[in-house]
């Protein structure tokens, strides 16, 4: 999916790389584990108040309030709680605040739903990657599977439509391609072709590695 070709493209370019998904997911974890309900405005903006986010490992670790969720947040459960909290507004303005604070001196690959449109509509460089449904659950599927998770694929796929659905439709920053994003179809890629083309596009519309 967009994280591996996204972390890939970061490394070959020595960039950061910002997976603000597993920020979303890290939110959405700590509601949950903290019986603050989903849809709670109030609740969820006391949480997310006083959250620190911090990298490490090149952005391939997560620490939250000092802790590593990285394992915690790749669970299927994390992208649904996620969806859900996504949706609060104070949830989101603190979440673009430290994704503009981590991006501001350049030299990142960040990547997320709104980053083109609302979090750094200045960007040097947009891709929009897209793939058909079926294509996505089988990944999905295959990086479940390999974790040991049981996977149910027709149901990983009604999941995704369905999430897909909620961060198209909702009200605030819902998931679209910016006006002058290139959109990228990877439904019969393979992960290598995709971080190529992604370099190579990247390259040819002024990203520089720094020297
Ligand atoms: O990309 P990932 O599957 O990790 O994202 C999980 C969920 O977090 C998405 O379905 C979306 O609702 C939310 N999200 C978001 N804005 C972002 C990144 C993720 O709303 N920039």
């Amino acid at each position: 999916g967009k994280s591996s070709a996204c972390r890939a493209l970061a490394e070959r370019l020595g960039f950061t790389y910002v997976d603000t998904g597993a920020m979303y997911r890290a939110v959405g974890l700590l509601a949950d584990e903290a019986g603050v309900a989903l849809d709670d405005d109030d609740g969820l903006g006391r949480l997310v108040a006083h959250l620190t986010f911090d990298l490490a490992d090149g952005g391939t670790r997560l620490l939250v309030g000092g802790r590593d969720l990285s394992a915690a947040i790749r669970e299927a459960r994390a992208g649904d709680l996620a969806s859900r909290v996504s949706t609060c507004p104070i949830v989101r303005e603190r979440l673009v605040a430290i994704q503009r604070a981590l991006g501001r001196s350049g030299g990142v690959v960040m990547e997320g739903r709104d980053i083109g449109t609302v979090v750094f509509p200045e960007a040097t460089f947009k891709l929009y990657l897209t793939a058909e449904p079926g294509a996505r659950a089988h990944r999905r599927a295959l990086e479940l599977r390999a974790r040991g998770e049981a996977v149910d694929e027709p149901a990983l796929a009604r999941e995704l439509a369905a999430r897909d659905q909620r961060d198209q439709t909702r009200r605030h920053a819902p998931l679209r391609p910016a006006e002058d994003a290139v959109v990228l179809d990877t439904t019969r890629l393979t992960l290598a072709e995709v971080v190529a083309a992604m370099e190579r596009l990247a390259r040819s519309r002024g990203v520089v590695p720094p020297s």
